[in-house]
């Protein structure tokens, strides 16, 4: 038996391709030595892979942004406007990943969506009729080659057609006008590989997990069909991951590919079907070991789960790509007694060459080290907690009066204008801002220091916010690092690693906390900064909270109680908080549920049975008990939502806002379709992108929404917080928002 991984984390183990990648974006480096350092990273990571033990390694799992650009930009799906843009390869490519403005001209960044059940995020390819196939970058090529030159075979890995077909979006073409085309190219690249020496390569297809059947279903079988017809002799092993393929096995088990790999750890159903049975000629890449969660893998349970496989031929593999998981638990302070639970991306690597050799026979003192781990209690349970949950109820769950009635006393008490404008919480997190955090942190300043500095911060911005007029104010959000990661640190049961970082989308990562014990919350967290506020200005300061399934949807979960049980837990915590804000004034109080639909599980058909059913009620039981005058925001990102309107629905939230610039606003149609209750706010304008949006282009959106949702039910902010942005683009971006909402309400 040999191990392999699917794809390991790009951006270093200090986040370095993160720093240098925003160094070249301001010009602090040039282009060549961006490429150089990405060079020696790469270099160093295929090293590391393989002085792990690991024996098939990837390539190509590298990116300067997200591989699903970086696919669509090998085979020149890219829209004209970035075509005609005059600039360099790689400056093009992140002109479509960030958008451009500059004297070469103003593209928008391509949306950007939340990949499978993850918190990474891809480009959305664009496909129109001008769309014309074919190679038109060497990425993978290069890096195929620059792992060759430095003596380690690969096995490059790219997007599988029938995945970046089903993830991209269509302009009056549809998916299937480019199978050829797309079959071709991708028969081009097997040619080129195989050329340079490449024998095996990875076509990563996880929407094979989703429901596949129908015109999807022929859509897969149509692509193979061609596709498999000539492979120049290269070995293909199709990837998949986040869930089993139920709808598909009897047909991938019989498609001409030498290597097929299957999720053990989401795949629900994996084991059933891989015991239904595996042809002999083909190797099962086993993912065994979870790339998605960072406790230690039970050996004894994996080694069973794979001696009771038929398959002839396994290679030990992980659950989906490392990228999910921090680089190393190497470098974290954590007592040996709780270190010795958590393996992160590096520690994985050894869990490969553990299982390996425990499976041949080698491996008894990782075993046994591994049996004790498992043997111990982890953690103590938390009584009150238990208890408290057992005394909830049906009526705990709802909130009284409801919505319209809410809605017409709230309306009396604010006497708000239409189109009231807010934001969405955060103000930029300026350099200057986080020293100061990490010195109080450091106890290099003093308490005193530090709140006067955090409350100079929110005066200076309450007077920015009330200067150009903005309705509905917030405090900013300056005490804290992460939307999670603060309220974790002010709760009972959570861990915090110092470097666990996990790439969200470009150069942006998440330090997910995690959850080690039983939740519960004993002092008050955001009270303080939001009373202080409130105080200053005689405009309304949004309170401004994070809710229980998105703290648990951005943690590491636990994985000896389930994922509901933890969510009530939080939820109860987060219930504390607010009625403490209601009690100290606060009278707008915002529940971020950033995202709800981030572990809504993949086949449609599980929605609400495995999620949904529990996720929603849980945000419920937040809000039920506040008073009818109190309302209640929640704001989401990076979502889909056409499809889930009645769940959202179901928040019973008064308010809503959401990212949808960046999806061109075509959940405006599904609201107006589904008679879509709360009051929204569906952002006017893309903050993930550092160009500037002009009043014209604000009031323009502005009048796409009023098409389609009542001017009462309307409030006008940007889709999400501002904290990633510099002050300039900012203040400039929210001033014309304020412009553009005042212009339109004059007209109407
Ligand atoms: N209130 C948060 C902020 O503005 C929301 C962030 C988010 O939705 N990701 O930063
Ligand atoms: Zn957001």
């Amino acid at each position: 038996m040999t191990t392999s991984i699917i794809g390991f984390p790009r951006i270093g183990e200090n986040r370095e391709l993160k720093f240098n990648t925003e160094k070249y974006w301001h010009n602090e480096i040039t282009e060549e030595q961006l490429q150089n350092f990405a060079k020696d990273l790469r270099l160093k990571h295929w090293q590391l892979i393989k002085n792990a033990g690991i024996d098939k390694i990837p390539s190509n799992d590298f990116s300067f942004f997200d591989t699903t650009l970086d696919t669509a930009y090998l085979l020149n799906i890219i829209p004209e406007a970035a075509k005609k843009l005059n600039l360099s390869q790689l400056d093009r490519y992140f002109a479509l990943a960030r958008g451009y403005q500059g004297t070469k001209g103003d593209i928008k960044a391509l949306p950007m969506k939340k990949w499978f059940n993850t918190n990474y995020h891809y480009l959305v390819p664009q496909f129109s009729q001008d769309t014309d196939i074919k190679l038109t970058d060497t990425k993978i090529f290069d890096e195929y080659q620059e792992a060759k030159d430095a003596g380690i075979q690969t096995r490059p890995v790219i997007v599988g057609p029938f995945t970046l077909l089903s993830l991209s979006e269509f302009h009056d073409v549809k998916a299937t006008d480019f199978v050829d085309q797309l079959v071709n190219a991708y028969q081009e690249i097997f040619a080129k590989l195989a050329q340079q020496g490449t024998e095996w390569i990875q076509l990563d297809e996880p929407e094979l997990v989703k429901d596949v059947t129908g015109d999807k279903k022929a859509l897969f079988e149509n692509i193979y069909a061609k596709l498999l017809q000539n492979k120049s002799g290269l070995k293909v092993l199709l990837q998949t991951y986040f869930g089993d393929v139920r709808d598909v096995y009897n047909d991938l088990i019989n498609l001409d590919v030498e290597g097929i790999g299957l999720d053990f750890h989401e795949g629900r159903k994996t084991a059933e079907l891989v015991k239904s049975g595996f042809p002999d000629d083909k190797i099962l890449f086993a993912g065994v070991v979870n790339g998605k969660n960072i406790w230690r893998n039970h050996y004894a349970e994996t080694t069973a789960l794979i001696k009771s496989l038929p398959a002839k031929k396994i290679v030990i593999s992980t659950s989906c790509s490392l990228l999910h998981v921090p680089f190393t638990i190497e470098n974290e302070s954590f007592p040996t007694e709780i270190k010795q639970h958590f393996a992160f991306a590096k520690e994985k690597l050894t869990e490969l060459d553990d299982i390996q050799a425990i499976l041949s026979g080698n491996g008894q003192e990782a075993e046994s080290q591994n049996k004790q781990l498992f043997e111990q209690p982890r953690v103590q349970p938390n009584q009150a907690v238990h208890d408290r949950v057992a005394k909830l109820t049906p009526d705990s769950f709802v909130r009284h009066p409801a919505l319209a009635e809410r809605a017409a006393i709230q309306k009396e008490e604010f006497n708000l204008p239409l189109l009231p404008t807010t934001t969405i919480g955060s103000f930029p997190q300026t350099k200057e801002v986080k020293k100061t955090r990490a010195q109080f942190r450091h106890n290099e300043i003093s308490q005193e220091e530090y709140d006067k500095f955090i409350a100079g911060h929110i005066d200076e911005w309450l007077k920015w916010q009330e200067d150009i007029g903005l309705d509905v104010l917030v405090h900013g959000e300056f005490e804290r690092n992460d939307m999670v990661e603060y309220f974790g640190q002010n709760l009972d049961g959570y861990l915090f690693s110092k470097n666990g970082w996990v790439q969200s989308y470009g150069t942006r990562g998440v330090k997910p906390p995690i959850i080690w014990g039983d939740v519960a919350r004993n002092h008050p967290i955001t009270v303080k900064w939001s009373k202080y506020a409130q105080s200053q200005t005689d405009k309304i300061v949004k309170g401004m909270l994070t809710g229980p399934v998105t703290i648990l949807n951005w943690s590491f979960p636990r994985e000896d109680i389930s994922i509901k049980d933890s969510t009530i837990q939080i939820a109860l915590a987060i219930q504390d908080e607010v009625l403490d804000l209601e009690k100290n004034g606060i009278k707008i109080i915002q529940i971020d549920e950033a995202a709800l639909r981030e572990k809504l599980p993949l086949r449609k058909t599980d929605w609400y049975s495995e999620y949904l059913d529990w996720a929603v009620p849980a945000f419920r039981l937040v809000h039920s008990k506040v008073k009818p005058t109190t309302q209640i925001h929640t704001h989401m990102c990076y979502s889909e939502f056409t499809d889930i309107i009645p769940a959202i629905q179901n928040l019973d939230a008064d308010v809503i806002s959401f990212e949808a610039s960046r999806s061109n606003l075509e959940i405006l149609d599904a609201l107006q379709k589904e008679h879509f209750q709360l009051q929204v706010g569906p952002g006017v304008y893309d903050i993930h992108s550092p160009r500037i949006p002009s009043v014209e282009e604000i009031k323009t959106t502005i009048h796409k929404i009023l098409a389609k949702v009542p001017e009462e039910k309307v409030w006008i902010n940007p889709d999400c917080g501002l904290k990633t942005r510099g002050i300039k683009e900012a203040k400039a971006s929210v001033a014309n928002l304020t412009q553009a909402a005042q212009e339109v309400r004059k007209e109407l």
